[in-house]
């Protein structure tokens, strides 16, 4: 019996998992996968959950429905890979035997991270909605806010999702009207990048629609601390924001145990071959999703594309076959702009984000960096392509590496 054992049962562990216990003989392979509980989330719906559209029943599931029949799961905590013994050692003393590894534990916002950040305003001025809990205490925070000064603030990048504090941004705005305060409320967005995103097309679109809602931007702004008692964000330059109510996106990291095993960068992201997710130490150790340090977005769509590519090379591989697929970093994002709107980005290593149609040229239905309602659809739609198509590896009719047909270069037209 051959084993594969797989650390992280989240999006792209759960698929990874799936789709390969299809395809691996069970009298040959055993597969593993451990996480450290049994509770699944759906980490796009937290967007929703401040503004009261989704709350946790429409967020978690019990992650094993979503495992397939001759897969073991392990519940614990993972303290560390012994990856010249091709072994695991979980915190209560566990040892986990592999032949291949497939690391997939994701990433997490560390507010632990930035000095004055947990401090004495943690959940009383300052909030987070990357965790269910923050998105939750976030909700009820908002429901006293009705002036001030909001701040939306991303500590450093990457992140996972990096269009979600703009969707903040803008939901934050439209509610505001909703509600009828908008005048009362300033609103700022702090980002340490030079615009509202990291590629131009989508940086002046984006920032354009900052600009309209009049939500005033920050940039080339890196934190160094918070100042609680002064409810102000101080950056390593000396400039100064003022807030209210912060709502922060705190430093992104990989799982500690990635360090601890020395399998990882300076965030504890494990280093891979940006095409083929094998680890460039190990030859029997691949990570898979937001956990590896290739320069794709950090998202459940890229994940994705990158399991469809890895499974076809994991089969190659394990044969002592050459690896044949290449991950293109291709990932597609709804943006949700408010007003039941959203856009959609789709994007890859080399291609930034481009107007045009989606996934059919001319047809759509989705539009590519515009704000459309069907955009917003598929954005509400995608829950349930998630937990009934994506998670349990059905196949998806959209393929793995991104296409130019249906985008539109804007220069060119020029
Ligand atoms: C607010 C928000 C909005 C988002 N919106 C979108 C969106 O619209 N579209 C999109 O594509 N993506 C979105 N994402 C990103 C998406 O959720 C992630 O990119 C995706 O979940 C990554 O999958 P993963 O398997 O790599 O990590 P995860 O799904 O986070 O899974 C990692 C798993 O590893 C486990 N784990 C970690 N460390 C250990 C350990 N030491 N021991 C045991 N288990 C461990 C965790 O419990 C977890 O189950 C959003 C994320 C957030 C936070």
């Amino acid at each position: 019996m051959r084993k594969l054992l797989v650390l992280g049962a989240g999006t792209a562990g759960t698929m990874v998992v799936n789709k390969l216990r299809r395809r691996l003989d069970r009298h040959d392979w055993q597969i593993t996968v451990v996480d450290r509980d049994d509770a699944h989330h759906y980490q796009a719906g937290y967007l929703f959950v401040p503004f009261g559209g989704y709350d946790r029943g429409d967020v978690v599931r019990a992650r094993h429905h979503f495992l397939p029949d001759g897969v073991e799961m392990v519940l614990g905590e993972v303290d560390r890979v012994l990856p010249d013994d091709d072994a695991v050692l979980l915190q209560d003393g566990r040892r986990l035997d592999y032949d291949y590894l497939v690391v997939a534990t994701g990433t997490t916002p560390r507010h632990d991270q930035t000095p004055g950040m947990s401090e004495s305003e943690w959940r009383r001025s300052i909030f987070d909605f990357y965790t269910l809990e923050g998105a939750e205490a976030l909700a009820a925070a908002l429901r006293d806010f009705d002036h001030g000064r909001l701040v939306v603030h991303v500590t450093e990048m990457p992140i996972k999702c990096p269009v979600a504090p703009l969707e903040f941004a803008f939901l934050a705005e439209a509610w505001l009207r909703g509600r009828g305060i908008r005048d009362r409320v300033e609103l700022v967005y702090v980002t340490p990048l030079d615009g509202a995103f990291t590629r131009p097309v989508a940086s002046a679109y984006l920032g354009g629609m900052l600009e309209e809602r009049k939500i005033q931007v920050e940039a080339d702004f890196l934190v160094e601390h918070i100042d609680p008692k002064r409810k102000t964000l101080v950056s390593y330059d000396e400039r100064e924001v003022p807030f209210d109510l912060l709502v922060t996106v705190p430093l992104n990291m990989g799982a500690d145990f990635v360090a601890r095993s020395g399998l990882g960068d300076e965030l504890n992201y494990v280093r891979v071959d940006p095409h083929t997710l094998l680890s460039v130490a190990y030859d029997h150790i691949f990570a898979i999703g937001d956990a590896n340090d290739i320069p794709a977005s950090k998202a459940g769509s890229a994940a994705h594309f990158a399991v469809e590519v890895f499974v076809g090379n994991f089969l190659e591989h394990v044969q002592g076959r050459a690896m044949t697929g290449s991950f293109d970093g291709h990932a597609s994002c709804f943006v949700e702009s408010g007003d039941d709107k959203a856009l959609l980005i789709d994007f890859n290593y080399d291609t930034e984000p481009l107007p045009g149609k989606y996934p059919l040229p001319y047809v759509g239905p989705l539009s590519l960096l515009r704000e459309t309602r069907a955009n917003h659809r598929g954005k509400l739609a995608f829950r349930h392509v998630y937990w009934n198509l994506l998670l349990p590896g059905r196949p998806i009719p959209l393929p793995a590496h991104m296409s130019m047909a249906g985008k539109h270069v804007p220069h060119e037209e020029a």
